[in-house]
């Protein structure tokens, strides 16, 4: 390995060097330039504090957000099959964050003000007693429903958005509340398109 000063592999852009002395604890391992915490020590404290660790990775991504996705990109195309297999995984577990990341990009499109986040949806949920917004049935999966539709109100916050059964989101569409008839669908009778 090549012996290099931490100031040195600083200016080069280095995430490691390597000076060839040992650690506090005797190890003669690679350190970290960004703290000089030597790897075969970071690595055993990872070990003794998984929570902490993931913790502190979280936080440094947050305030280094730029660096942040530099490094996942990176990461990702040294590691394509891992990271096809682990994209694959968090679909299968996150199927509200991908709906949710679908209709903030079609709000986007539209120009729409105002924004809402999973929580305003498990909010609704709460609040609605998981019952449709507008026929009161009781619901076990829902649509997330725009009251004044995104296409005409532009607004895409907590306030324009309830929670529907599949029925009345179709068949209200993009028409105003006051222009819909559910009604018939309100009464039990379900109005297909
Ligand atoms: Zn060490
Ligand atoms: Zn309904």
């Amino acid at each position: 390995m090549e012996i290099i000063l931490r100031k040195d592999a600083k200016k080069l852009g280095l995430t490691y060097y390597f000076t060839g002395k040992p650690c506090m604890h005797g190890h003669i391992e690679k350190r970290q330039t960004s703290n000089g915490g030597c790897l075969l020590c970071i690595g055993e404290y990872v070990k003794r504090h998984p929570v902490e660790r993931k913790e502190s990775v979280k936080k440094w991504d947050r305030s280094n957000r730029d660096k942040a996705r530099e490094k996942l990109k990176r990461w990702r195309s040294n590691n394509k099959e891992k990271a096809l297999l682990l994209s694959k995984i968090w679909k299968q577990k996150n199927p509200d964050k991908i709906q949710a990341n679908i209709r903030r990009r079609r709000a986007i499109r539209l120009g729409c003000k105002g924004r809402h986040f999973i929580a305003d949806v498990r909010r609704l949920e709460i609040n609605q007693n998981m019952r449709c917004y507008w026929c009161g049935n009781k619901l076990t999966k829902y649509h997330i429903d725009h009251i004044i539709p995104l296409s005409i109100s532009k607004d895409d916050s907590p306030a324009n958005i309830c929670l529907s059964c599949r029925e009345c989101n179709q068949s209200k569409d993009v028409n105003l509340p006051q222009e819909w008839s559910g009604a018939d669908h309100k009464n039990g009778t379900i109005r297909l398109l």
